[in-house]
């Protein structure tokens, strides 16, 4: 199958819809990361989603919906607090967890009695929804497990020979998933973490609280299972040994040369904040020709290092780096959904705090 990029216009928003009443597969961009969607009522469609991720069968989908869409048509009832937060953050990067209706199949939902819908607000999600009319369902469009794609290339360099289409919105305003909220539960709780942060969302719903084993870096009993599906999976990995640590530059540089002289078979790079960049610069271990430096942003800039993970993930992957380090960032504001992706990217954790 020939894969084609089109730029997002009345003609390619056209094509997009009629490949998903067909129940075909289109990937399209959204604030959070580019989607791989499906007409929700297409039992091919779903299919051809789980066929071209390599997505485990258990682990559901999000809805996504328009403006004005009639949630009555998916949702058996709208509990109070999810009115709250639709009225809050809607459209926007947050995706609610409701009791689902008869029309949602079992493989939308995994099998769960509960539906995930969400309504984005990216200008182009929005054209594609409002003009199909559709409820779409839509995981991230890349290969289960690999980092999310950010930007149509890393859909292209994931899907291609596999989807038909990918829109071609420019790179994705948040890079990161959306913030997920089981709002089925009392009090509601968020599953994953994203752009919707705690400190907004308890402005809300003062009792929300967080699913422990969503939080990042917390140490999590064997036994108990995470409450979205998704999130128990090895996500976002790059091919080698990525090592995240809170410890400052004088010890990376410690680990990292000492790691040069035991393991010289090894491709070592670097994933850090321009400030620690230049304290290692400072400490004299880079510029180094054996070590690549991927640089995420300014430690004072939260949203752009979000917005960059992705991307220097796979960029690691480019590097054919076997052995990096990644520097942990403050849990604060989008830091707690930064470091629950780039914790589950790496091999190792090295944490103090
Ligand atoms: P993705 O679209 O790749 O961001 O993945 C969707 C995420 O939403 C996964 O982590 C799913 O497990 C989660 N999810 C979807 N539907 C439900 C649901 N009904 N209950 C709990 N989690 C869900
Ligand atoms: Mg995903």
């Amino acid at each position: 199958m020939v894969t084609e990029i089109r730029t997002i216009n009345d003609e390619s928003l056209d094509l997009a819809n009629s490949l998903l009443l067909k129940g075909e597969v289109v990937a399209f961009p959204t604030e959070t990361v580019y989607g791989l969607g499906a007409w929700a009522m297409s039992e091919e469609g779903i299919a051809k989603i789980y066929k071209a991720k390599g997505r485990p069968s258990d682990n559901p989908l999000i809805v996504h919906v328009c403006p004005g869409f009639d949630l009555s048509r998916i949702v058996r009832k709208i509990p109070e607090s999810a009115q709250k937060l639709m009225d809050a953050f809607w459209p926007g990067p947050m995706t609610l967890i409701m009791p689902k209706n008869k029309a949602i199949s079992d493989h939308v939902t995994g099998g769960l009695d509960t539906v995930a819908v969400r309504m984005p607000v990216d200008k182009s999600a929005m054209a594609l929804l409002t003009r199909t009319g559709l409820p779409i369902v839509a995981p991230s469009a890349n290969t289960s497990g690999r980092p999310s794609p950010t930007t149509a290339d890393h859909v292209y360099e994931d899907l291609k020979g596999k989807i038909p289409l990918i829109l071609d919105g420019g790179a994705c305003q948040y890079g990161l998933e959306s913030t997920i909220v089981d709002l089925t539960v009392d009090p509601p709780m968020v599953l994953r973490p994203g752009a919707i942060t705690m400190e907004m969302l308890r402005k809300v719903l003062p009792d929300i609280v967080e699913d422990p084993t969503a939080a990042a870096g917390k140490s999590i009993p064997a036994n108990v299972k995470p409450k979205a599906p998704g999130m128990k999976y090895r996500h976002y990995a790059p091919k080698g040994h990525l090592i995240v640590t809170d410890q400052p530059a004088a010890q990376i540089k410690e680990w990292m040369e000492a790691d040069m002289k035991e393991r010289p078979g090894e491709n070592f790079g670097l994933i850090v904040s321009t400030e620690m960049a230049d304290e290692l610069k400072e400490l004299g271990l880079i510029p180094n020709d054996k070590i690549t430096v991927l640089i995420l942003g300014s430690r004072s800039d939260k949203a752009a290092i979000a917005a960059n993970l992705f991307d220097r993930l796979r960029e690691a992957d480019e590097f054919r780096l076997t052995w990096f380090y990644g520097e942990a960032f403050e849990r604060t504001g989008m830091g707690e959904a930064i470091m629950n992706r780039f914790l589950k990217a790496s091999a190792e954790r090295r944490l103090l705090n």
